[in-house]
């Protein structure tokens, strides 16, 4: 769908960093809109329920891991202990736990025109050393997976983004109540999407 809604969270280092706002302009200049946001220091339960991916989900996250480690020409089994994926996807998951809940976030709802696809490229690579110039993890991190590794810790990349319109939907249900989410119209969409019919797009809403 078209119109879309995606969750973004602002990581513990980031609103340590003092830099909630700089990224609140970046999406906002970009032409997405806000429709909820909440301040929180999230607890174990709210963790396991945005990790909900079970076993599937860490064995891709020890793939993941396994091949960003070749592309940087170190041995798995040296920089996590194991070679077995969902081994290594277990150990991410406890630092990233440990990481979360280290401080407060700011989670956001986003809305806009292909929201997810569109808030992913700003985001950028998940190794912030990695990512693409003038994205977000780009421009605020230069963390990389062999520090984390030696540091004991998942790379520390600024902020997270669904990464699917399936996520997005699982992912804001699961932040936010649904009468947190606020639909309301911003003056400036009628000159940059609708020439002023916004129900030509406020019914292909696809979550
Ligand atoms: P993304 O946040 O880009 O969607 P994932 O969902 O695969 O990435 O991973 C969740 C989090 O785990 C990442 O945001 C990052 O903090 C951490 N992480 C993932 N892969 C690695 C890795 N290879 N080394 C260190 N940390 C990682």
């Amino acid at each position: 769908m078209m119109n879309e809604r995606t969750l973004v969270l602002i990581k513990p280092e980031t609103v340590q960093r003092g830099y909630i706002g700089e990224i609140i302009t970046i999406f906002e200049r970009a032409g997405l809109k806000i429709v909820a946001a909440k301040f929180l220091v999230a607890t174990k339960k709210q963790l396991d329920g945005h990790f909900h991916g079970g076993d599937e989900w860490l064995r891709g996250i020890g793939r993941k891991t396994t091949e960003g480690c070749r592309e940087d020409g170190l041995r798995v089994e040296d920089v996590m202990g194991t070679s077995d994926p969902l081994e290594i996807g277990r150990k991410i998951k406890e630092q990233l736990y440990h990481y979360l809940s280290s401080g407060p976030m700011m989670a956001l709802v986003l809305e806009g025109i292909h929201a997810v696809k569109v808030v992913r490229k700003i985001t950028g690579h998940t190794i912030p050393a990695k990512a693409e110039t003038g994205t977000i993890r780009a421009m605020y991190s230069i963390a990389s997976a062999d520090l984390a590794s030696v540091v004991g810790s998942p790379a520390r990349n600024v902020i997270h983004a669904s990464s699917s319109v399936d996520e997005a939907k699982i992912e804001i249900r699961h932040w936010f109540k649904d009468s947190e989410v606020i639909e309301w119209k911003k003056i400036d969409e009628d000159v940059l999407f609708t020439d002023g019919d916004y129900t030509k797009i406020s019914d292909k809403k696809g979550n």
